[in-house]
Protein backbone atom coordinates (compact mmCIF):
# COMPACT_ATOMS: atom_id res chain seq x y z
CA UNK A 1 0.00 0.00 0.00
CA UNK A 2 1.40 3.58 -1.08
CA UNK A 3 0.00 6.96 0.01
CA UNK A 4 0.19 9.32 -2.93
CA UNK A 5 -0.04 13.53 -2.84
CA UNK A 6 -1.10 15.24 -5.25
CA UNK A 7 -0.43 18.95 -4.51
CA UNK A 8 -2.36 21.31 -6.73
CA UNK A 9 -2.86 25.20 -6.74
CA UNK A 10 -6.46 25.16 -5.70
CA UNK A 11 -6.07 22.03 -3.25
CA UNK A 12 -4.25 18.90 -2.58
CA UNK A 13 -5.46 15.09 -2.77
CA UNK A 14 -4.26 12.55 -0.50
CA UNK A 15 -4.96 9.24 -1.52
CA UNK A 16 -4.27 5.55 -0.22
CA UNK A 17 -3.49 3.06 -2.89
CA UNK A 18 -1.92 0.10 -4.46
CA UNK A 19 0.96 -0.35 -7.15
CA UNK A 20 -2.21 -0.42 -9.70
CA UNK A 21 -3.07 3.23 -9.24
CA UNK A 22 -6.02 1.65 -7.38
CA UNK A 23 -7.17 4.34 -4.68
CA UNK A 24 -9.33 2.77 -1.56
CA UNK A 25 -9.48 6.17 0.36
CA UNK A 26 -9.06 9.68 -0.44
CA UNK A 27 -8.97 13.30 1.43
CA UNK A 28 -8.87 17.23 0.01
CA UNK A 29 -6.80 19.62 1.70
CA UNK A 30 -7.71 23.52 0.68
CA UNK A 31 -4.74 25.52 -1.15
CA UNK A 32 -2.66 27.28 1.89
CA UNK A 33 -0.49 29.63 0.60
CA UNK A 34 1.38 29.09 3.83
CA UNK A 35 3.40 26.01 3.79
CA UNK A 36 3.44 25.28 7.70
CA UNK A 37 -0.23 25.46 7.73
CA UNK A 38 -0.75 23.08 4.58
CA UNK A 39 2.11 20.48 6.86
CA UNK A 40 -0.69 19.97 9.43
CA UNK A 41 -3.43 18.91 7.76
CA UNK A 42 -1.27 16.59 5.53
CA UNK A 43 0.74 15.28 8.70
CA UNK A 44 -2.62 14.50 9.70
CA UNK A 45 -3.75 12.38 7.14
CA UNK A 46 -1.05 10.41 6.37
CA UNK A 47 -1.53 9.06 10.29
CA UNK A 48 -5.24 8.34 9.50
CA UNK A 49 -4.16 6.45 6.52
CA UNK A 50 -0.75 4.95 7.64
CA UNK A 51 -2.82 3.53 11.23
CA UNK A 52 -3.07 0.04 11.22
CA UNK A 53 -1.56 -0.64 7.56
CA UNK A 54 2.01 -1.55 6.08
CA UNK A 55 2.89 1.96 3.79
CA UNK A 56 5.41 0.99 1.71
CA UNK A 57 5.69 4.93 0.64
CA UNK A 58 4.82 8.29 0.12
CA UNK A 59 4.59 9.59 -3.65
CA UNK A 60 4.10 13.44 -4.65
CA UNK A 61 3.20 15.46 -7.24
CA UNK A 62 3.70 19.02 -7.57
CA UNK A 63 3.87 21.18 -9.69
CA UNK A 64 7.29 22.22 -11.08
CA UNK A 65 10.06 23.62 -11.20
CA UNK A 66 11.78 20.60 -9.18
CA UNK A 67 14.18 18.09 -8.26
CA UNK A 68 12.94 14.86 -7.65
CA UNK A 69 16.45 13.41 -6.82
CA UNK A 70 16.73 15.97 -3.35
CA UNK A 71 12.85 15.96 -2.70
CA UNK A 72 12.69 19.72 -3.22
CA UNK A 73 10.13 22.17 -4.63
CA UNK A 74 11.65 25.27 -5.74
CA UNK A 75 8.79 27.88 -6.32
CA UNK A 76 4.91 27.61 -6.66
CA UNK A 77 3.86 30.72 -8.34
CA UNK A 78 -0.07 29.53 -7.15
CA UNK A 79 1.48 28.70 -3.59
CA UNK A 80 4.07 30.70 -2.83
CA UNK A 81 6.12 28.41 -1.50
CA UNK A 82 10.15 28.75 -2.10
CA UNK A 83 12.85 25.73 -1.99
CA UNK A 84 10.94 23.33 0.19
CA UNK A 85 12.46 20.10 0.62
CA UNK A 86 9.53 18.08 0.97
CA UNK A 87 11.28 14.48 0.50
CA UNK A 88 13.32 15.44 3.87
CA UNK A 89 10.16 16.97 5.91
CA UNK A 90 7.72 13.81 5.48
CA UNK A 91 10.64 11.33 5.69
CA UNK A 92 11.93 12.87 9.35
CA UNK A 93 8.15 12.65 10.10
CA UNK A 94 7.07 9.26 9.09
CA UNK A 95 9.33 6.05 8.20
CA UNK A 96 8.73 5.93 4.81
CA UNK A 97 10.75 6.42 1.61
CA UNK A 98 9.65 9.22 -0.19
CA UNK A 99 9.60 10.55 -4.01
CA UNK A 100 8.52 13.62 -5.74
CA UNK A 101 8.06 14.26 -9.50
CA UNK A 102 6.53 16.61 -11.60
CA UNK A 103 2.69 16.48 -11.73
CA UNK A 104 2.32 16.21 -15.04
CA UNK A 105 4.79 13.55 -15.45
CA UNK A 106 2.94 11.34 -13.43
CA UNK A 107 -0.57 12.20 -14.99
CA UNK A 108 0.92 11.42 -18.21
CA UNK A 109 2.22 8.28 -16.62
CA UNK A 110 -0.94 7.38 -15.09
CA UNK A 111 -3.09 7.98 -18.32
CA UNK A 112 -0.37 5.70 -20.54
CA UNK A 113 -0.73 3.15 -17.79
CA UNK A 114 -4.56 3.09 -17.15
CA UNK A 115 -5.84 5.63 -19.35
CA UNK A 116 -6.60 6.92 -22.92
CA UNK A 117 -2.97 5.66 -23.52
CA UNK A 118 -2.93 2.23 -22.64
CA UNK A 119 -2.56 0.94 -26.27
CA UNK A 120 0.19 3.62 -27.45
CA UNK A 121 4.17 2.88 -26.74
CA UNK A 122 4.61 6.99 -26.81
CA UNK A 123 2.50 9.67 -25.28
CA UNK A 124 3.01 13.17 -25.12
CA UNK A 125 0.18 14.33 -22.15
CA UNK A 126 -0.98 18.07 -21.70
CA UNK A 127 -3.01 19.24 -18.51
CA UNK A 128 -4.73 22.23 -19.99
CA UNK A 129 -6.30 24.26 -16.43
CA UNK A 130 -5.12 27.29 -14.22
CA UNK A 131 -1.82 26.57 -16.45
CA UNK A 132 -0.59 24.23 -19.03
CA UNK A 133 1.54 21.51 -17.91
CA UNK A 134 2.95 18.29 -19.84
CA UNK A 135 4.70 15.18 -19.75
CA UNK A 136 6.36 13.12 -22.42
CA UNK A 137 5.58 8.79 -21.63
CA UNK A 138 7.95 6.91 -23.46
CA UNK A 139 8.00 3.26 -23.30
CA UNK A 140 5.74 3.47 -20.72
CA UNK A 141 8.42 5.39 -18.51
CA UNK A 142 8.63 9.42 -17.88
CA UNK A 143 11.28 11.21 -19.63
CA UNK A 144 12.88 13.63 -17.64
CA UNK A 145 15.65 15.03 -19.12
CA UNK A 146 18.76 16.73 -18.54
CA UNK A 147 17.54 18.77 -15.57
CA UNK A 148 14.03 17.30 -14.89
CA UNK A 149 12.27 20.07 -16.63
CA UNK A 150 11.33 17.66 -20.18
CA UNK A 151 7.90 18.50 -21.89
CA UNK A 152 7.54 21.99 -20.65
CA UNK A 153 4.94 22.75 -23.32
CA UNK A 154 2.76 25.06 -21.26
CA UNK A 155 6.10 28.03 -21.23
CA UNK A 156 7.31 26.99 -25.09
CA UNK A 157 6.51 30.65 -27.05
CA UNK A 158 4.22 30.59 -29.87
CA UNK A 159 3.60 34.14 -30.06
CA UNK A 160 6.29 36.37 -29.81
CA UNK A 161 6.26 39.89 -27.55
CA UNK A 162 2.41 37.97 -26.67
CA UNK A 163 0.99 38.30 -23.33
CA UNK A 164 3.11 38.37 -20.13
CA UNK A 165 3.76 34.62 -18.50
CA UNK A 166 3.96 33.74 -15.06
CA UNK A 167 7.07 32.66 -16.05
CA UNK A 168 8.24 36.49 -16.81
CA UNK A 169 8.54 35.68 -20.07
CA UNK A 170 6.01 36.53 -23.04
CA UNK A 171 4.01 34.54 -25.69
CA UNK A 172 4.22 31.28 -23.79
CA UNK A 173 1.34 28.78 -24.34
CA UNK A 174 0.30 28.91 -21.05
CA UNK A 175 -0.26 32.71 -21.35
CA UNK A 176 -2.61 32.26 -24.38
CA UNK A 177 -4.70 28.96 -23.70
CA UNK A 178 -4.31 28.31 -20.04
CA UNK A 179 -7.99 28.51 -18.52
CA UNK A 180 -6.64 31.67 -16.72
CA UNK A 181 -5.68 33.02 -20.23
CA UNK A 182 -8.77 32.10 -21.49
CA UNK A 183 -10.77 34.15 -18.76
CA UNK A 184 -8.36 36.89 -18.23
CA UNK A 185 -8.81 37.32 -22.41
CA UNK A 186 -12.47 37.15 -21.65
CA UNK A 187 -12.32 40.26 -18.80
CA UNK A 188 -10.57 42.01 -20.81
CA UNK A 189 -12.99 42.21 -23.90
CA UNK A 190 -16.67 42.22 -22.27
CA UNK A 191 -16.29 45.74 -21.68
CA UNK A 192 -16.58 46.52 -25.55
CA UNK A 193 -19.14 43.92 -26.06
CA UNK A 194 -21.80 44.02 -23.39
CA UNK A 195 -23.99 42.50 -25.09
CA UNK A 196 -22.19 39.15 -24.87
CA UNK A 197 -23.70 36.00 -23.61
CA UNK A 198 -20.26 35.74 -21.39
CA UNK A 199 -21.02 38.50 -19.28
CA UNK A 200 -24.89 37.49 -19.01
CA UNK A 201 -23.76 33.67 -17.99
CA UNK A 202 -21.25 34.69 -15.03
CA UNK A 203 -24.54 36.65 -13.89
CA UNK A 204 -23.34 40.35 -15.05
CA UNK A 205 -20.52 40.15 -12.87
CA UNK A 206 -17.07 40.63 -14.50
CA UNK A 207 -15.23 39.15 -11.62
CA UNK A 208 -16.83 35.59 -11.84
CA UNK A 209 -16.07 35.14 -15.28
CA UNK A 210 -14.00 31.83 -15.74
CA UNK A 211 -12.44 29.29 -18.73
CA UNK A 212 -15.80 27.26 -17.98
CA UNK A 213 -17.97 30.14 -19.09
CA UNK A 214 -16.45 31.04 -22.02
CA UNK A 215 -17.23 27.05 -23.26
CA UNK A 216 -20.22 27.84 -22.05
CA UNK A 217 -21.27 31.14 -24.48
CA UNK A 218 -19.39 28.95 -27.18
CA UNK A 219 -21.42 26.43 -27.17
CA UNK A 220 -24.42 28.60 -27.64
CA UNK A 221 -22.99 30.88 -30.25
CA UNK A 222 -21.75 33.81 -28.55
CA UNK A 223 -19.45 36.02 -31.35
CA UNK A 224 -17.08 37.55 -28.97
CA UNK A 225 -17.15 33.74 -27.18
CA UNK A 226 -16.36 32.23 -30.21
CA UNK A 227 -13.86 34.49 -31.36
CA UNK A 228 -11.81 33.80 -28.22
CA UNK A 229 -12.47 30.44 -28.65
CA UNK A 230 -11.04 30.64 -31.71
CA UNK A 231 -7.33 32.12 -31.35
CA UNK A 232 -7.23 29.65 -28.08
CA UNK A 233 -7.43 26.60 -30.00
CA UNK A 234 -5.34 28.80 -33.05
CA UNK A 235 -2.43 28.93 -30.67
CA UNK A 236 -2.94 25.68 -29.01
CA UNK A 237 -2.74 23.58 -32.21
CA UNK A 238 0.59 25.36 -33.32
CA UNK A 239 1.91 24.28 -29.72
CA UNK A 240 0.85 20.85 -30.04
CA UNK A 241 1.88 20.70 -33.71
CA UNK A 242 4.98 21.68 -32.90
CA UNK A 243 5.88 19.06 -30.41
CA UNK A 244 4.56 16.63 -32.60
CA UNK A 245 7.15 17.18 -35.24
CA UNK A 246 9.64 17.11 -32.46
CA UNK A 247 8.60 13.99 -30.28
CA UNK A 248 6.94 12.25 -33.10
CA UNK A 249 4.30 10.44 -30.39
CA UNK A 250 1.82 8.01 -31.48
CA UNK A 251 -0.83 9.74 -29.18
CA UNK A 252 -1.23 13.63 -27.27
CA UNK A 253 -3.81 13.05 -24.68
CA UNK A 254 -5.33 15.94 -23.21
CA UNK A 255 -6.55 16.89 -19.90
CA UNK A 256 -7.75 19.29 -17.17
CA UNK A 257 -10.66 21.42 -17.00
CA UNK A 258 -10.61 23.11 -20.43
CA UNK A 259 -10.38 19.35 -21.96
CA UNK A 260 -13.59 19.26 -20.53
CA UNK A 261 -14.60 21.28 -23.61
CA UNK A 262 -15.13 17.85 -25.54
CA UNK A 263 -15.72 18.40 -29.39
CA UNK A 264 -15.87 22.03 -29.00
CA UNK A 265 -11.99 21.89 -28.53
CA UNK A 266 -11.17 18.50 -30.35
CA UNK A 267 -12.44 19.27 -33.59
CA UNK A 268 -10.79 22.81 -34.29
CA UNK A 269 -7.66 21.48 -32.30
CA UNK A 270 -7.42 18.69 -34.69
CA UNK A 271 -7.83 20.86 -37.74
CA UNK A 272 -5.11 23.28 -36.92
CA UNK A 273 -2.65 20.83 -36.07
CA UNK A 274 -3.57 19.37 -39.44
CA UNK A 275 -2.36 22.09 -40.79
CA UNK A 276 0.51 23.12 -39.23
CA UNK A 277 1.90 20.45 -38.09
CA UNK A 278 4.56 17.68 -40.36
CA UNK A 279 2.43 15.54 -42.30
CA UNK A 280 3.28 12.03 -41.69
CA UNK A 281 4.05 12.79 -38.28
CA UNK A 282 0.31 14.06 -37.62
CA UNK A 283 -0.95 11.30 -39.37
CA UNK A 284 0.39 8.73 -36.90
CA UNK A 285 -0.96 10.70 -33.78
CA UNK A 286 -3.83 10.70 -32.15
CA UNK A 287 -5.25 13.29 -30.29
CA UNK A 288 -7.67 12.62 -27.53
CA UNK A 289 -9.00 13.31 -24.49
CA UNK A 290 -7.89 12.09 -20.72
CA UNK A 291 -9.95 9.48 -19.15
CA UNK A 292 -9.04 9.17 -15.79
CA UNK A 293 -10.39 11.06 -12.82
CA UNK A 294 -7.41 11.47 -10.89
CA UNK A 295 -4.59 11.02 -12.85
CA UNK A 296 -2.02 12.28 -11.06
CA UNK A 297 -2.83 10.27 -7.78
CA UNK A 298 -2.82 6.98 -10.41
CA UNK A 299 0.52 8.32 -11.95
CA UNK A 300 1.88 8.83 -8.19
CA UNK A 301 0.75 5.41 -6.96
CA UNK A 302 2.33 3.63 -10.31
CA UNK A 303 5.59 5.47 -9.94
CA UNK A 304 6.34 4.86 -6.19
CA UNK A 305 5.98 1.07 -6.91
CA UNK A 306 8.06 1.46 -10.03
CA UNK A 307 11.09 2.74 -8.41
CA UNK A 308 10.43 0.51 -5.18
CA UNK A 309 11.06 -2.70 -7.77
CA UNK A 310 13.94 -0.58 -9.42
CA UNK A 311 15.44 -0.87 -6.30
CA UNK A 312 15.34 -4.01 -5.03
CA UNK A 313 16.36 -5.46 -7.92
CA UNK A 314 19.34 -3.68 -8.15
CA UNK A 315 19.86 -4.94 -4.03
CA UNK A 316 19.37 -8.19 -5.70
CA UNK A 317 21.62 -7.97 -8.53
CA UNK A 318 24.33 -6.17 -5.72
CA UNK A 319 23.93 -9.05 -3.25
CA UNK A 320 24.39 -11.76 -5.98
CA UNK A 321 27.74 -9.90 -7.05
CA UNK A 322 29.09 -9.75 -3.46
CA UNK A 323 28.38 -13.63 -3.49
CA UNK A 324 30.49 -14.50 -6.36
CA UNK A 325 33.25 -12.14 -5.25
CA UNK A 326 33.27 -13.78 -1.33
CA UNK A 327 32.93 -17.76 -3.52
CA UNK A 328 35.91 -16.33 -5.80
CA UNK A 329 36.16 -16.84 -9.34
CA UNK A 330 35.39 -20.17 -10.53
CA UNK A 331 38.29 -22.59 -11.51
ZN1 LIG B 1 5.92 31.03 -19.49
Amino acid sequence: MFIAIDIGGTKTEVALGNKKGEIFQAKVIPAKADFDSFLAPLFSIIGDFSRNKKIKGISIAAPGPLDPQSGTIFSSPNLQWKNVCIKKILEEKFDFPVVLENDANLAGLGESICGAGKDASSIFYLTISTGIGGGFILGKEIYQGASFDAAEIGHTIVLPKGPKCNCGRRGCLEALCSGSAIAKKAKQRVSKNPHSLILKLAGNKKELITAQVVIQAVCQGDRLAREIWEETCYFLGIGIANMINLLNPQMVVIGGGVSRAGAVLFKPLRKIVKQTGWERAVKSCRIVKAKLKNPGIVGALIHISNIKNQISKTQTKNIKTEEVKAKGPRS
